[in-house]
């Protein structure tokens, strides 16, 4: 297989929206913790943005892409943040429920 061939099979050579090629500029790696990375990338074409989870091995290439409002720098602050517990969500639920008696 060559290296233009493994680009193909990458998941986040482009959008899936539009099917155009991310720029290098607008692929942003947040974060890589041993073989998983989280990026970030916004299409020069359609403007939509994606953040991805991938994490790589020998055998395969596992890649989660979620449609984000955020751009890299939100990406990277709320990357910081605590993490939403169930006890949150169930807090909103709630509360919600209240305000709607
Ligand atoms: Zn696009």
């Amino acid at each position: 297989m060559t290296s233009s061939d493994r680009a193909l099979l990458d998941p986040v050579t482009r959008c899936p929206f539009c099917a155009v090629s991310y720029d290098g500029e607008r692929l942003r790696t947040l974060k890589k913790e041993g073989r998983r990375e989280m990026l970030h990338a916004t299409c020069l074409q359609c403007s939509r943005a994606m953040f991805y989870t991938i994490e790589r091995s020998e055998q395969n290439i596992s890649c989660v892409g979620i449609f984000t409002d955020c751009d890299a720098q939100d990406a990277l602050r709320f990357m910081d943040r605590k993490r939403i517990s169930l006890d949150d969500v169930l807090s909103v639920h709630l509360a919600l429920g209240k305000m709607t008696k």
